[in-house]
């Protein structure tokens, strides 16, 4: 038994989050280390924008059992359409779908933090929804206050598998979700008060859709929360959901675990 951390961000130190020290040398790899002391065994390292591809490349080439995926943000969405051609976003992607990327991600929509912004999200959302078909690389989606245009870009593309990642909407997006076929991956916000919703859904969706992550450095699950989140921590995800459950913590991580080899079925080539 061991536990999979489908969706984390180990280049913490260039993330600019404030709960993140600064001064402490190797911090990647003492997050790693501390990880894999915790049973966690393998991590999805997931990209946000294409000047990171390089850092999670290093970060993968140096550990076995870290994957990673390449692509742009939803709030980086802005940014690249200004900087980059469209072709130009192909063909970094294209070039760098190699080795240990086992998906494209993190991508969709987010309206809550930037509503201005749709048409630039859209595109590039479309776009790289392209590009997983072409490569058949399951996607990483991040979706925020935009379930509809979300489902609607992804009904475009019914061919690409796919997370909900840090699933965070009602039992009825959940539901749309999991017709299409996708997974549901369920953050430390499960472990929050307040997640009433989100823990009604944590019993809803069938054991082998379900996927856990941290979304480190950010969202650190109780009793970490306001702290710098890491990889680790992704037991205490597992640990809530069993209870939610009503089930073992190795009931869900031994799913949890498989469901990722699954979906992320290039991850198995790099398995010893
Ligand atoms: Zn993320």
């Amino acid at each position: 038994m061991f536990f999979i951390d489908s969706h984390c961000h180990l280049d913490v130190t260039h993330i600019g989050a404030p709960f993140v020290p600064q001064d402490i040398e190797n911090l990647t790899e003492l997050i790693v280390q501390r990880a894999f002391e915790a049973n966690v065994k393998y991590m999805l390292n997931i990209g946000t924008k294409l000047s990171d591809i390089e850092r999670l490349r290093d970060i993968s080439d140096r550990y076995e059992n870290i994957f990673r995926t390449v692509g742009i943000h939803p709030l980086e969405a802005k940014y690249h359409t200004d900087n980059y051609k469209d072709d130009e976003i192909l063909r970094i992607i294209n070039e760098n779908c190699v080795k240990k990327v086992v998906g494209i991600g993190e991508i969709g929509l987010d309206y809550h933090y930037d509503e201005e912004h749709k048409t630039e999200q859209q595109k590039l959302f479309h776009l790289q929804m392209e590009l997983a078909q072409q490569h058949n690389l399951p996607v990483s989606i991040h979706s925020r206050d935009a379930f509809d245009d979300t489902v609607e870009i992804l009904t475009t593309y019914p061919k690409v598998k796919g997370v909900m990642h840090c699933f965070s909407g009602s039992r009825e997006f959940a539901k749309q979700v999991l017709d299409f076929g996708y997974y549901v991956s369920i953050s430390g916000i499960v472990t929050y008060k307040k997640a009433t919703e989100l823990q009604d859904v944590v019993k809803y969706v069938p054991l082998d859709r379900l996927l856990i992550e941290t979304d480190s450095p950010f969202l650190a699950p109780v009793p970490h929360r306001g702290k710098m989140n890491e990889p680790a921590f992704v037991t205490l995800v597992a640990e809530k959901i069993a209870e939610l459950r009503e089930t073992t913590v190795d009931a869900i991580a031994t799913a949890t675990s498989e469901n990722f080899f699954n979906l992320f079925s290039l991850a198995q080539n790099f398995v010893k």
